[in-house]
């Protein structure tokens, strides 16, 4: 057993309001530099929909399959010298700019200034690049941005395998939630596997992926290998960046900035004890349906004596075993099983997991059933299908995610059973 500890994350989607405060606070600290505006290390999509950068999941345009590096780790196929040869002068993977979407604003100052009409003025959109008056937006990370649009159409594409075809265009049928993300950290990083330079390496301490400026020569074969897109080139210094997890902060005790800074509290932050002797099994498992499982596998129980004591044997300071054991990661993820890793079957490990939205429950709501713990809804009849869900996050296992929902709805029957002195209950459900 080798013992590692790893910083992770939960973010728990159903308390997320979309406000992209994260971004924006993230934004200020790390990327208001040239040659990185168009990056956000912290974004905030509304799904469904095709993201930021735009298909990001759409892994047959990117990588077209991966295979394994020679140290175990994985990286985007390759095919053979000429591919390589070919990846290096050309990188016919990446991402283009105009990936990152256009910025554009609303035209107020039409509402104020257009001639008298018979109907009111609408303020459309303006490219913030070109200054001109857009007829429509062709496409945007968010979900109300493209809402009828081709890509709207495009976008049933990812998650929605096992779902019955027409359920996007029907207005009834219609949903939304939003996924806040960031670069993973994932304990089989792709980035550092294709990395020609050596340079991205990952924390021995702590797990966070980080990518030595000196080091890098701008290839930008991590940009093309992290399945999350989440590596940006840096076109003025000719270098690739990425979300730090914040470690100078993490260094100093304080809480990464989107974390600290989140309105709907919906952030976690925790220390996983897991065995780095099971990471390349669990990361090449054949079915994917056992995916989730085996990543769940590399785990170890902090609170079990002999996983403590190979801990110390391995050199993990006793503070660091002593968060994994009040971790509410491990809680969240493995003894209550309700987060769940993004796209296991990408095989990176991801370490930043999510708790299922909940939300929209109107039609739960509305039939009664979430007053009582004993009246549980079928939780199939919640607006956000479940198999939209498990073809996020447990690689299309239906039960885990079920269990989950089930679990947070007792919760919350529980917690709205209860009364809290001085508080007047008004008889809202
Ligand atoms: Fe690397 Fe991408 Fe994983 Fe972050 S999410 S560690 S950039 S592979
Ligand atoms: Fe969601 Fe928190 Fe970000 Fe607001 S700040 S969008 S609530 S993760």
């Amino acid at each position: 057993m080798k013992v590692r500890a790893q910083i992770g994350m939960v973010l728990n989607l159903d308390k997320c309001i979309g406000c992209h405060t994260c971004s924006v606070t993230c934004k200020n600290v790390w990327t208001s530099r040239d040659g990185v505006e168009y990056a956000w290390f912290n974004n905030v999509e509304t799904k469904p929909g095709i993201g930021y950068p735009k298909d990001w999941e759409n892994q047959k345009r990117w990588n077209g399959g991966w295979e394994r590096t020679a140290s175990g780790g994985l990286r985007p196929k390759q095919g053979g010298k000429w591919r390589i040869l070919a990846n290096i002068f050309a990188n016919p993977d990446l991402p283009e700019i105009d990936d990152f979407y256009e910025p554009f604003d609303f035209d107020y100052d039409h509402l104020k200034s257009a001639p008298e009409m018979e109907a009111f003025p609408t303020a459309r959109p303006r490219s913030k690049v070109s200054g001109e008056r857009m007829e429509k937006i062709e496409w945007g990370p968010n979900w109300e941005e493209i809402l009828g649009g081709e890509f709207a159409k495009r976008s049933k594409d990812y998650n929605f395998e096992g779902i019955q075809k027409d359920i996007y265009g029907q207005y009834e049928n219609t949903f939304m939630m939003y996924l806040p993300r960031l670069c993973e950290h994932c304990l089989n990083p792709a980035c550092a596997a294709s990395c020609p330079s050596g340079a991205i390496y990952k924390r021995e301490e702590d797990g966070v992926v980080l990518i030595d400026q000196e080091k890098c020569r701008g290839w930008r074969m991590c940009v093309s290998g992290c399945p999350y897109k989440k590596i940006y080139y840096n076109w003025s210094t000719g270098k690739s960046e990425k979300c730090t997890l914040c470690y100078p902060r993490l260094e100093s005790g304080m809480p990464t900035v989107c974390s600290e800074t989140c309105v709907g509290r919906i952030r976690y932050i925790g220390v996983m004890l897991y065995d780095a002797d099971k990471i390349a099994d669990a990361a090449s498992v054949a079915d994917e349906k056992e995916l989730y499982d085996a990543q769940l596998g590399v785990f170890l129980d902090p609170n079990d004596p002999k996983v403590i004591e190979a801990a110390r044997s391995e050199g993990v300071p006793e503070d660091w075993i002593e968060s994994a054991r009040k971790s509410p990661i491990w809680k969240m993820a493995m003894d209550w099983k309700i987060a769940f890793p993004l796209h296991p079957e990408y095989r990176t490990l991801p370490m930043v997991w999510y708790i299922p939205p909940l939300s929209p429950i109107q039609n739960a709501a509305a039939a009664g059933q979430i007053a009582s713990q004993d009246d549980m809804p079928d939780v199939k009849s919640l607006r956000i299908p479940v198999r939209y869900l498990a073809n996020m996050l447990t690689a299309g296992d239906e039960a885990p995610i079920i269990s989950a929902l089930e679990r947070m709805l007792a919760m919350r029957s529980y917690m709205r059973s209860k009364t809290v002195d001085g508080v007047v209950n008004l008889g809202v459900a």
